[in-house]
């Protein structure tokens, strides 16, 4: 998620802030105690200053008013010439309170009359600031009286009005002067204080950006060192952590190609768990035994995902067991068996990381383990039926029932006949062995198909005849003559099973029909029955050894239940397929389709 920094609680807006705050407030200190101090001195200066004049004046009008002389003409011309620079007025006053001299033209008329700034007595010598009744500035008045030259008596007093403002008015003038020095002084550490801010905050800002990208896998990118200083160390020591952690994230990353490389490659599917049992690693082998996708098998738990009980936990999987077998059924109903292997992954610290599983199919070798068990249980049930009817009868003979003349010989039959099923019985067994050890040798011939099977068909023909037997039988051949390599004995023996079969389950009188037809490469033969029928559910189990739809019945009719194993079998050395179709209570349909090449009947001799 990107983090946006707001630009207020930046460092860089930080660091320019203090930098401004410190100029200011020290600025500010400066500057008051600098104007304060100059206002001070400059006042009082200007104050000492217009009091020394003043007292100076005085001194001066002292010797005027005591002369004789009637007009006042130097005391004005003292007054007027005193009137400079930063006096605005001057009234003298003698010691009647008369007014004798004022520098204000317009006063003029207030010579010669009483005066009216107040008597002598009260004057006060102590200068004053004031406002100026009529213009409303500032102003310093002093007031001195007038001593006679011996010093003695009070001759008048001088009445002195300075303009303050001016002064004031320079130091405000010279307190903007600093203000505006202040400001510019301002700006300039300002932009300053951005500089340096971004000085720091750039490259930070560079190795903020820069470790997100590491975050996100992109080492290829270098940040800029820009001096020697503790952010340029800071950043060379960055780019050699990136450097490392470049290099760790490759052999990481070799590693995992390895790793995957040796799982995807693996035989066995292999899951790989975390340490509460929750999927991690799934190669394609385990989602193909397991029939699922990464996606899904990775939010499971090894538990649900191989569909163990659901009451056993993850923790006693990983205390108990070393190796269960599971059972998958998928959608077609196949059962699928796989033999899982746990093992721990272990820390040095031995504190358990997680739980490896190894799934090996091992549906062939249960399927033929099961089927091994089931044929040495078929064998061991279908001899003892024989035996012990058998004994029965040899009992009943050895108890007497040999000097019957009637019982002995029928019941000597049963025996032999009984001992007859078992010889066919091993027969039968022997052969199917030696078919399963693949040594069985075919003696193929040429052979023309047509008239084996029409020789078959006869014999059985022959054979019904002798036992009464009404059933018809009915030809559908191909016009043409089919020949075939084959081996004719065990070819003969598979037509007689299924002709047998289609006499033995269907009723006296029934129809059966013999098809023998060509195709393209292939020669089909069917042999059809109207009778019972295999219900849907055996149709592909009847090829099976022991396998009987009705086991009482087949086995009155003397059947084992390997007959249309052995034909399977047969039929599959010869390259050629065996299959049934078949409904209940109307008959069935044994098909076989042996592979043929048509030939020209010259080819034969050449
Ligand atoms: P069996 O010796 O019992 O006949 P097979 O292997 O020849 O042994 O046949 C297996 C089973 O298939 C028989 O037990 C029977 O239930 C069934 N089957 C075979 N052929 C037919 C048929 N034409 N009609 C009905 N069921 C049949």
């Amino acid at each position: 998620m990107e983090k946006k920094i707001n630009f207020f609680q930046s460092v860089h807006f930080k660091i320019a802030l203090v930098f401004v705050l410190l100029l200011l407030v020290s600025v500010e200190i400066i500057g008051a105690i600098f104007i304060r101090e100059l206002e001070q001195t400059t006042i009082t200066n200007f104050k000492t200053n217009v009091d020394v004049q003043v007292e100076q004046l005085a001194a001066n009008l002292s010797s005027e008013l005591s002369s004789e002389e009637d007009d006042d003409v130097n005391l004005k011309r003292l007054v007027n010439d005193f009137v400079q620079n930063d006096i605005l007025e001057v009234r003298v006053i003698d010691e009647k309170g008369i007014v004798r001299a004022t520098s204000e033209i317009t006063d003029q008329n207030d010579v010669g009359k009483k005066n009216d700034y107040g008597s002598l007595t009260n004057v006060n010598e102590q200068g004053i600031e004031q406002k100026d009744a009529v213009t409303g500035k500032r102003v310093y008045r002093k007031n001195q009286q007038i001593y006679s030259p011996s010093g003695t008596t009070v001759m008048g007093a001088v009445y002195v009005k300075s303009d303050l403002e001016a002064k004031y008015k320079e130091i405000s003038n010279i307190t903007l002067i600093f203000f505006t020095a202040s400001m510019i002084a301002m700006g300039i550490s300002v932009t300053i204080a951005i500089l340096v801010a971004r000085g720091i905050t750039k490259p930070i800002g560079e190795m903020q950006q820069q470790a997100k990208r590491i975050a996100n896998g992109d080492y290829s990118v270098k940040v800029d060192v820009y001096g020697r200083d503790e952010l340029g160390l800071l950043g060379e020591t960055f780019n050699e952590l990136s450097d490392h952690v470049k290099e760790a994230h490759e052999t990481l990353e070799s590693e995992r190609h390895r790793l995957d490389g040796v799982l995807s490659h693996m035989t066995d599917g292999v899951v790989a768990t975390d340490r509460r049992g929750k999927v991690i690693i799934i190669n394609e082998m385990a989602q193909l035994l397991l029939d699922t996708t990464p996606e899904e098998a990775l939010t499971k738990n090894i538990v649900d995902l191989l569909g163990i009980d659901p009451s056993y936990t993850f923790r006693q999987l990983v205390e108990e067991e070393n190796e269960r077998l599971i059972d998958i059924i998928d959608d077609k109903d196949e059962h699928t068996i796989l033999n899982a292997d746990f093992a721990m992954i272990r820390r040095e610290s031995g504190f358990i990381s997680g739980l490896v599983c190894v799934l090996h199919d091992v549906t062939d070798q249960e399927k033929s383990e099961r089927e091994r068990r089931e044929f040495v249980s078929n064998v061991s049930h279908e001899l003892r039926t024989p035996l012990t009817s058998m004994r029965s009868y040899l009992e009943a003979l050895s108890d007497g029932a040999w000097q019957s003349k009637e019982l002995a010989p029928k019941f000597i039959n049963v025996s032999l006949e009984e001992t007859d099923r078992m010889i066919r019985m091993i027969t039968d067994l022997l052969e199917l062995s030696r078919m399963d050890n693949k040594k069985l040798v075919l003696q193929k011939e040429l052979i023309n198909l047509n008239e084996m099977f029409r020789f078959v068909i006869e014999r059985f023909e022959m054979m019904m005849m002798s036992q009464n037997l009404n059933y018809t039988i009915k030809r559908e051949f191909t016009g043409r003559t089919i020949w075939v390599e084959a081996d004719s004995d065990k070819l003969i023996q598979v037509f007689d099973n299924i002709m047998n079969n289609a006499i033995k389950y269907s009723p006296d009188g029934g129809q059966i029909t013999c098809s023998l037809l060509e195709t393209h490469n292939n020669v089909i033969i069917s042999i059809s029955d109207q009778g019972m029928g295999i219900p849907r559910r055996d149709l592909r189990r009847v090829f099976d050894r022991f396998f009987r739809v009705d086991k009482a019945r087949s086995r009155a009719m003397g059947g084992s239940g390997l007959g249309l194993a052995i034909s399977k079998e047969v039929i599959q050395s010869h390259g050629g397929t065996i299959w049934v179709e078949s409904e209940e209570g109307k008959g069935s349909t044994f098909f076989i389709s042996l592979p043929y090449v048509p030939m020209e009947e010259e080819d034969l001799w050449d």
